[in-house]
Formats: C-alpha cells, structure tokens, sequence
C-alpha cells in the first residue's frame, strides 16, 4: 500500500502532525487528487481550537479547506474528467437528502459540511466520514461533482484562496453589485475584504469604499485603482458621512461586512447607516456579537439585511474563467508559501493578521 504525507489534528487546539498514511482509494465513481497547494486563512485556527460552534471531524483529522491540485485517478466512463486535469477542490458537502438539497438548493443544506474544516451541525460533520482528507495531505479523494476545473492562467497558490475569494464574490453577487454600483466593504483590509476589492474591480463596480484598522493595507488598496477605491481608517471621520461625501450624499447600494473573528457589533451598527435607501447589507464576516438593528429604519428605507455562506461551483467556475481570460487580476496578491511541514507555523504567522494581500499558501507536493 502507497503512503503520503498529511498534517493531522489529533486533540483540538493542538499543533498538527505530519503524519504517514496509506494513499486513499476513491470510492466508486469517485477520484483521486493530487494536491498541490492547500489555503491557510485566519480564521483556521479558531475552528481547529475546537471553543466555538463548529463540529469538528472525527481525530485525528486530515484538517485543510482549500485545496488544488491535478486528477491522479479518474473513474471509468466519465468524459468530462480527466486524469492530469487541473482542480479546485471545493469542500462545501451537503447532504443530499434534506429539504434544501431536494429543492435543488444545496448552499442552504441544513447539515452540510466543509471538507478537511467542519461540519455546521453534528449530521454534516458525519459527511466527513465519507471525504475525511482535506487539503493538507498529498492526496485526497472527491467526488467529480466537487471539483471546478482551472484554467492554464490560473496557479495553484491561486486556486488555494478560491474559497475566500468565491464567499466574496458571491455575496457581492447576492448583493447585487456590478457596473455602476456603489459598494461599502466594512473589513475592507482582511481576507474575504482585499478579495471582495479585486473582484468588484472586475465585475465593474464603480465606487469600492471600505474601512478598516491597517493604514498600510489601506493605502496599498488604494492604489490598486485610486479614482475607484477610497478608505477610511476607522475612527478618523463618522462612516455616513465620508461614505455620503462620496456617493451623492444617499449612500451605498451594497455594504458587505467582512468583520473578522472577536470583531466588535457597534461599528457594524453605524455601518448599516451608509446604505442608500433600497440598499442591501451582505454578511459573510465573523461577528458573534448581537447586531442592534432599527426595523423602523429597514421598513421605511426598504433596506435588507441578508447573509451569504459559501458559493456554488459555478461561481468557482466563472472566476476561475475571469482569472483565465484577464478580467479579474490576482496579481496583487503576494503568495506566502510554506511546505507541509510548516503548516503549523503558517497558522501561527496569519495569527498576526498581515492582511488580505497575503495569500498563506501550503505547497502540499
Ligand atoms: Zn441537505
């Protein structure tokens, strides 16, 4: 039997292992992947500490939520997958069988799970029993109906943030945001922020505010595109009115929330305030806190509060697509790339939160 290399999470809140194990054998229909590259992101090291409401998969786990790599194994009898393809690995699992999936809504399974990461509720993290190898692990096995196939352009380091970067998009989508938008990134300097920047670049946006704490990353994302892009350093100037200075004084068609984990609600709050009338606030970010809202406000400006979780295959297919074709540039992402052995002190390095144009990268095999 073939062995690999994986970095296992054998108690909650302890460093990962690298350990040796037998190479994975696809179950029928099923394929095996060679991963190249597996993403890091902050918020990792809170769902492998095991406090907060996540599942956790079975110990020890194969822990890892994005990875890319090449088709090693193809079933027999499909065309549209190959041996030697390109892969992103999407890890989001729904059930199959509850309400949601039988209405052809997989995004809202009540049980669903990401792969190598957690599962939503004690049902879907038994999903991971059936793809318990996440991404830190030579290999791992798939269902075709996983896998989003990359393009030439796009680089595995790339296809290692497709999971943040396609939360991002989707909620800019859910949002509505496109040509002609004016939009408002509260966390505008994280990771699903400095992706939500280089996204609505492409998809046209016309106006891209957003605040955060980082001077220094506000700068750098101002200068991507200085006459679309403005930031604001939380604290310096009340946000309605600098987001209202710079949209014809009504506010922002979409506000998406990127708060990162232990961010506080009050600033959420007075952020709600920069929508025009009609507008819609997406909520892809990690505040626990409870969220004052005023209904009366929401009614009579016929505002919306929604929240987006995950993304479809499909809009991993239409980015990597964008990234092909040159509408949507990664360039300025600055790839951080560490071998498995150094999965451990990746997570300790993002733990001092450097910004979203760091791309934490685990360069598998
Ligand atoms: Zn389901």
């Amino acid at each position: 039997m073939a062995t690999m290399r994986a970095a296992r999470l054998h108690e909650a809140g302890k460093p990962f292992h690298i350990d040796e194990i037998d190479v994975p054998e696809p179950r029928q229909g099923d394929v095996l992947v060679q991963v190249k590259t597996c993403g890091v992101i902050p918020n990792m090291n809170a769902i492998v500490s095991g406090k907060f409401w996540h599942h956790l998969p079975p110990m020890p786990a194969v822990i890892g939520l994005d990875a890319a790599g090449i088709v090693a194994k193809a079933p027999a009898g499909r065309s549209d997958i190959r041996e030697g393809d390109r892969v992103y690995v999407n890890p989001f699992l729904n059930c199959g069988q509850c309400h949601y999936c039988r209405s052809g809504t997989a995004l809202l399974c009540s049980d669903a799970a990401l792969r190598g990461y957690f599962g939503f509720t004690p049902r879907g993290a038994q999903l991971l029993d059936d793809y318990p190898y996440g991404g830190f692990a030579e290999y791992l096995t798939a269902s075709p109906d996983h896998l989003v196939k990359l393009p030439p352009r796009v680089t595995f380091e790339q296809g290692g943030r497709f999971g943040y970067l396609g939360t991002s998009f989707a909620a800019l989508r859910r949002g509505g945001a496109g040509a002609g938008s004016w939009i408002a990134l509260h966390g505008i300097t994280g990771t699903l922020g400095v992706g939500a920047v280089l996204l609505s670049l492409a998809m046209g946006v016309t106006r891209i505010l957003g605040w955060a704490r980082n001077r220094d990353v506000l700068a750098r994302l101002k200068s991507l595109s200085p006459e679309r892009i403005d930031t604001l350093a939380l604290g310096d100037a009340p946000l309605k009115d600098w987001v209202r200075e710079r949209t014809e004084g009504v506010g922002v068609d979409v506000l998406v929330d990127c708060t990162g984990r232990g961010g506080p609600a009050a600033p959420v709050a007075e952020a709600v305030n920069c929508l025009k009338r009609g507008g819609v606030m997406v909520n892809i970010g990690a505040l626990a806190e409870p969220l004052a809202l005023n209904p009366t406000q929401f009614m009579t400006a016929a505002l919306q509060y929604r929240g987006s979780n995950w993304f479809a295959n499909a809009e991993a297919a239409l980015m990597a697509e964008m990234i092909e074709v040159g509408v949507l540039d990664l360039s300025p992402l600055q790839p951080r790339i560490y071998p498995l052995e150094g999965v451990n002190q990746a997570l300790a390095d993002i733990k001092e939160r450097p910004g979203g144009f760091d791309n934490f990268v685990v360069a598998v095999s």
